[in-house]
C-alpha cells in the first residue's frame, strides 16, 4: 500500500467501519482515522431496520433495502450481533401505512388484540435488530482482517491528508467542523439496557414528534428500551430522571420490565440534517471527498448502502 493509494475513512462509527469494509473488499487500502473507535453515537444506537425521519426517500429506500439484504444474510450466519425479531410498531392515534412497508413481506396491519391498553392502531412486521457493541467489534474485526489500518486520533482538517487518494468524510456530527456544515444539528437520545426477563418480540410506539419515545428491542439476553429524542440537544451525558422515565414508559407496555437489572446507559447524538448526505467533493489541496454523514437515527439502517454508494463515487473519480 503506497500512501497516495491509500483512501482515508474519517470517522470510527457504524457509517466509517461500513464505508471501511465495502472499499477493503473492492480491493483498494485503507487507512480508517478517528478519536472515538468504536463512535459513541453508533454504540449508543438501539438499533431497528427502520428508515424513520431521514430523506430523500428514493435514495433513502435504496440505501435501507441494500442494509437489509446484508444484515439479513449476517442473522442467517449468526455472530455478528444481527437476529430477525418479529414485533409490533402501535400508536394512540390511527396511523398510516408508512412507505418502507412495500420492503418487508410479512409486513401486516396488527390485530387489536397485540394492541397495549390505551393504543388504536399499529403494525406487525419482522427487520433486523442489531446490537450495536457486538456488531461493531464485528466490523471492527473484519476491517482488520481484510488488511485495513487504524489510527485513533482528532482530524482538525480534511485536509491533512494531501497525500492520500481520496477522503471519505464519515464523522457524524464532527462534520460541522470537518465539513463546515452548519445544517447538521443534534438530536439528543438516550437508552437503557436492562437484563432480559423473556422478552422475545419488539415493541415501539409511534409517538411522531415527541421527545419522549417508547421502544423496547430484545437482543438475546439484554433489552434495549428507549428513549429520548431531543432536538437540539448534543450533551453527551447520563440523564437519571429521563432514564427512570423511561423504565417507567417501557413498564407500562410491558410489565416485566418494571424490576429488570439495570445494566447500562447509553447517551447519543443523533447526526442531523434535512438530507442525509452522500456526495463528493474536493479538500483545498484538491484531493476527492466524499461525503457520508447526516444520517440521523438511521444511520445503522442506511450504512450497508451508503457505503456501497461512497465505493462507487469513488471508483468512478479513481478510473
Ligand atoms: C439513542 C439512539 C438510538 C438510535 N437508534 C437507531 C436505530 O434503531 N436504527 C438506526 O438505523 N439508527 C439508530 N440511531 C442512529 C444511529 O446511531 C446514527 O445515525 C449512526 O450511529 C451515525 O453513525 P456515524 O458513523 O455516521 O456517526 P458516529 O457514530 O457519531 O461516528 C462518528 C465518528 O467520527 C469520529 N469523529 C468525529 N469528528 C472527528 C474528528 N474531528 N476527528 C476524528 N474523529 C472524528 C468520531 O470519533 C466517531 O468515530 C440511533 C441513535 C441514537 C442516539
Amino acid at each position: 500500500m503506497t500512501t497516495n493509494e491509500t483512501i482515508v475513512v474519517v470517522g470510527g462509527g457504524v457509517s466509517g467501519l461500513t464505508t471501511g469494509v465495502v472499499l477493503l473488499e473492492a480491493g483498494l487500502p485503507v487507512r480508517l482515522v478517528a478519536e472515538e473507535i468504536p463512535g459513541r453515537t453508533s454504540l449508543a444506537a438501539g438499533a431497528m431496520w427502520g428508515p424513520y425521519l431521514v430523506e430523500p426517500w428514493a435514495k433513502v429506500r435504496e440505501w435501507s433495502l441494500a442494509s437489509l439484504d446484508v444484515f439479513r444474510q449476517l442473522a442467517e450466519v449468526g455472530g455478528a450481533g444481527v437476529r430477525m425479531v418479529s414485533g409490533v410498531e402501535a400508536a394512540r392515534h390511527p396511523v398510516e401505512t408508512p412507505p418502507w412497508s412495500e420492503l418487508l413481506p410479512d409486513f401486516q396491519q396488527a390485530d387489536s388484540s397485540e394492541l397495549p391498553d390505551d393504543f388504536v392502531s399499529g403494525h406487525r412486521f419482522t427487520v433486523p435488530f442489531v446490537d450495536m457493541p457486538v456488531y461493531l467489534d464485528h466490523l471492527r474485526r473484519r476491517f482488520s482482517d481484510l488488511g485495513g489500518a487504524v489510527e485513533q486520533r482528532v482530524v482538525h482538517s480534511l485536509d491533512e491528508f494531501a497525500d492520500a487518494a481520496a477522503v471519505v468524510n464519515c464523522a457524524g456530527m464532527g462534520a460541522v467542523g470537518l465539513a463546515e456544515d452548519s445544517t447538521l444539528r443534534p438530536i439528543r437520545g438516550q437508552h437503557v439496557v436492562v437484563e432480559n426477563p423473556g422478552i422475545t418480540e419488539f415493541f415501539s410506539e409511534d409517538t411522531g414528534l415527541s421527545p419522549d419515545l417508547v421502544c423496547i428491542y430484545p437482543h438475546g439476553d439484554t433489552v434495549v428500551l428507549g428513549g429520548t429524542a431531543i432536538d437540539g440537544d448534543g450533551d453527551l451525558s447520563d440523564d437519571v430522571a429521563a432514564a427512570k422515565s423511561i423504565i417507567e414508559r417501557c413498564a407500562a407496555v410491558e410489565p416485566r420490565l418494571a424490576d429488570a437489572r439495570v445494566i447500562e446507559h447509553r447517551v447519543g447524538i443523533r447526526p442531523t440534517r434535512s438530507e442525509v448526505r452522500v456526495e463528493s467533493g474536493r479538500c483545498k489541496g484538491g484531493v476527492p471527498v466524499i461525503h457520508n454523514y447526516g444520517h440521523g437515527g438511521a444511520g445503522v439502517t442506511l450504512s450497508w448502502g451508503c457505503a456501497r454508494e461512497v465505493a462507487r463515487l469513488i471508483t468512478s473519480r479513481l478510473r
